[in-house]
């Protein structure tokens, strides 16, 4: 049911990555990072993974997903989701400067949500993103997973290697291609 409400809600959707990949694949990446991760099951958790970007990023409201997904599943999309009256920089600020006051929950679900970024950052970057660009990111997700760890083992080290990952294809990027 998730899966199919996430599909519709992002229905036409892609994610940044030049090869233009349905947005629905991240959902399904964060999804499966957390519901693998929690030595605890917390399904209310992994339906937040699979709606996390449906507030900020369709017409769905968080009244909407509460009415169907109930109040916790809401709450923690609410708690990931940024202000998008907030200008881009101001948002990054945001999200490194509250993401100590946020639940254990939000904290692990937007852990996932970097290691997927990423990923993507290393295998499938956006088109256009020079090596600057790619690394003031890089350095923004690390400074929110900051904030994020000590809550799952295996969480944290899947980020230390998208970021690895990450600073490697950087780094490929910068040399001279021969
Ligand atoms: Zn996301």
């Amino acid at each position: 049911m998730r899966l199919v409400f996430a599909a519709r809600v992002h229905n036409g959707q892609t994610r940044k990555g030049e090869s233009g990949p349905p947005f629905i694949l991240h959902l399904a990446e964060v999804a499966d990072l957390l519901a693998k991760a929690l030595e605890e099951p917390d399904p209310e958790l992994v339906a937040a993974a699979w709606l996390h970007d449906a507030v900020e990023k369709t017409k769905i409201t968080r009244d909407e997903i509460e009415s169907i997904f109930g109040l916790r599943v809401a709450s923690l999309i609410a708690e990931v989701s940024d202000d998008k009256s907030l200008p881009e920089a101001e948002r990054r600020r945001m999200q490194i400067e509250t993401i100590g006051e946020k639940s254990e929950a939000a904290r692990l679900l937007r852990l996932a949500d970097k290691i997927s970024g990423l990923r993507e950052l290393a295998e499938d970057p956006p088109a256009g993103w020079d090596a600057a660009r790619r690394r003031d990111w890089l350095q923004f997700a690390t400074d929110v997973a900051a904030g994020c760890r000590g809550l799952s083992a295996a969480l944290d080290l899947l980020f230390d290697q998208a970021a690895a990952a990450s600073a490697r294809s950087i780094d490929e990027l910068r040399r001279p291609s021969a």
